[in-house]
């Protein structure tokens, strides 16, 4: 499934897909969620994770500064903190506009 709009709202991200549906995500929501090594920890090869002192976030972490699709499966995401690492896949966004709802 192809987003085939993507639109920032004050602090919601609303994205409407090739059939129809949206999904309307909050800001806060999707940084907390950002799926990139630094945030979510990695894992090593016995699949347990190795988490990392938790990012500091501030009023900026939950802003958007830009958004790029990034090869036809995910949104990359440049937050006003500069942080910029994280690829939203689409099955993520999905995921996280319908916990939302
Ligand atoms: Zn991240």
């Amino acid at each position: 499934m192809q987003p085939s709009r993507v639109d920032l709202f004050p602090g919601e991200l609303a994205v409407v897909w090739e059939d129809g549906g949206e999904s309307f995500i909050p800001l806060e929501r999707l940084r907390r969620a950002c799926p990139c090594a630094a945030c979510q920890g990695e894992t090593d090869v016995m699949g347990r994770r190795l988490r990392g002192p938790p990012p500091s976030l501030s009023p900026a972490s939950f802003e958007v500064a830009q958004i790029e699709k990034v090869g036809g499966y995910a949104l990359q995401i440049r937050w006003a903190d500069g942080h910029a690492t994280g690829f939203y896949g689409y099955d993520l966004l999905r995921r996280l506009g319908d916990a939302a709802a």
